[in-house]
């Protein structure tokens, strides 16, 4: 039997441990799932509903708690904790109105009649990474549960606290949560024939294994991959606030999100001014304590990752500012600005997933939307400009699946959210998401005599 050691990146003490599960364990909860399916799928709409908001209404007595171990277990900062923990109440009551919406169609036929229904796909598997545990849980469980399937999470063997205690509030059998070794639960899961979909979030790596496996099945997958997003700002942007908010773009749980806008094009007429307005903004960043209420930014999630990140500022490397970050224990690195830069650098053209960014003047309209569109991702971005013609050329012309003008906000649940090109496959979150965990079947009445 495995045991995992959860440390507090903050201070690198233990907070826990715990077992992880085998693959054994994996084959078990899918048969208590099985089990548990054929019970969810009969229970009325309008009841569903009510046993969701009441999940919801359990979490939401549960917020203090459940902020806490993330704060402990991923260091993330607690305004930020507190706020995921009500994300996943605010996303579990969004999705209980959606039982008694899965509306069919009725189709005309010569003949009779043609109606479609939404059936559940049976058993989902549910594979979470270590960088927003609670979101990315809830965005796969909420929807599926409220199209009536039963659900096998697995979260990420670094950060499993949160998603297990939300597992152990909810309805038996329905949701179970089973940390452990993606080698191990997350690929049970894929190779399980039981389990009819596969939500992935993780490494566009990992992914395309992912994608693999479940083609072996014929099995539905959705995949949330990496990124490498661009903020581009232009001329005639409001300099100011595009300044002030492009490091919470990039810096926002250091840096450690799919959606960083880790690329920031500025137009060249514009980037000596840009430059100068950043560097206070960098400079201002509250890194720290994740215990304390100021904290704006936490540690890296481990040793490892810090040194991985850190591979991309060598010595030499062009840095053009820097933000603070605390000394002693903890998996600490100051938010980073390296300009200029290589187009081969890199910092320039992979997924750092840590707080550096890089700044690259540009000419003209035609020149920024080729270099945001210059990398295998397409996952986020924003633009600024003062143009609302050219915010909306731009923002159908740039290659990704997310975009904001003049705002550097990315994931709204109840609106779609997924990538372009290698950053995944299939949406999630929005109105149409639980129909993601459905079947349509089509049944055709004859009404001759
Ligand atoms: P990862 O790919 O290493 O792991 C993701 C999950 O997959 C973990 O739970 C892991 O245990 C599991 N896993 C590993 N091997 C597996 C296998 N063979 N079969 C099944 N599951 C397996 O990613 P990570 O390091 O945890 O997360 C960082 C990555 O996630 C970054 O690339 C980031 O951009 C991406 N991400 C994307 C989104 C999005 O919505 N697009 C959101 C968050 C993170």
């Amino acid at each position: 039997m495995s045991q995992f050691t959860v440390l507090n990146p903050a201070t690198e003490q233990a907070v826990t441990t715990l077992t992880q599960a085998s693959a054994e364990d994996t084959d078990a909860a899918i048969g208590r799932a099985a089990a548990a399916q054929e019970r969810w799928r009969a229970v009325a709409p309008g009841e569903r509903a009510g046993l969701l908001r009441r999940f919801a209404a359990a979490v939401d007595s549960h917020v203090e708690e459940l902020a806490g171990l993330e704060v402990a277990g991923s260091g993330h900062p607690v305004g930020q904790a507190r706020w995921e923990a009500g994300h996943v109440r605010d996303v579990l009551l969004y999705y209980s109105a959606t039982p008694e919406r899965l509306i069919g169609k009725q189709i005309p036929v010569p003949g009779g009649l043609n109606v479609t229904f939404h059936e559940p796909v049976g058993m989902v598997g549910l594979i979470v990474p270590w960088n927003f545990p609670m979101p990315i849980f809830a965005w796969g469980m909420a929807p599926a549960l409220a199209a009536g399937n039963t659900v096998v999470a697995k979260p990420a063997e670094l950060t499993p606290l949160t998603a297990v205690r939300i597992g152990e509030l909810a309805l038996e059998g329905v949701l179970q949560v089973l940390p452990g070794k993606g080698s191990v639960v997350g690929q049970r899961l894929v190779d399980h024939p039981a389990v009819r979909k596969i939500v992935f979030t993780g490494s566009t790596e990992v992914g395309s294994q992912v994608m693999a496996g479940c083609a072996r099945h014929i099995k539905r997958v959705t995949l949330e991959l990496g990124g490498k997003s661009a903020n581009i700002v232009f001329a005639d942007a409001d300099l100011e606030r595009a300044a002030a908010t492009a490091p919470y773009a990039v810096f926002d749980n250091a840096g450690q999100d799919c959606c960083a806008r880790s690329r920031i094009l500025v137009q060249r007429s514009v980037l000596d001014r840009f430059m100068e307005l950043f560097e206070p903004a960098v400079k201002g960043v509250a890194v720290g304590d994740p215990a304390s209420p100021g904290t704006e930014m936490g540690p890296l999630i481990s040793a490892a990752h810090r040194q991985h990140v850190a591979a991309y500022v060598p010595d030499g490397a062009p840095v053009a500012f820097r933000g603070s970050a605390p000394d002693g224990p903890g998996f600490w690195y100051p938010p980073t600005v390296l300009a200029p830069v290589g187009a081969d650098d890199p910092a320039y053209t992979e997924e750092v997933f840590g707080p550096v960014v890089t700044v690259t003047p540009f000419d003209d309209e035609a020149e920024a939307v080729t270099i945001a569109n210059d990398t295998p991702y397409g996952l986020s971005g924003s633009i600024f400009t003062s143009d609302v013609g050219r915010a909306i050329r731009v923002a159908r012309a740039v290659e990704t699946g997310n975009l904001s003008v003049n705002s550097h906000s990315s994931v709204r649940y109840w609106t779609p959210f997924g990538g372009f090109k290698q950053s995944g496959l299939g949406r999630e979150l929005g109105p149409d998401a639980p129909d993601a965990f459905t079947e349509t079947k089509n049944v055709f009445i004859a009404t001759e005599p």
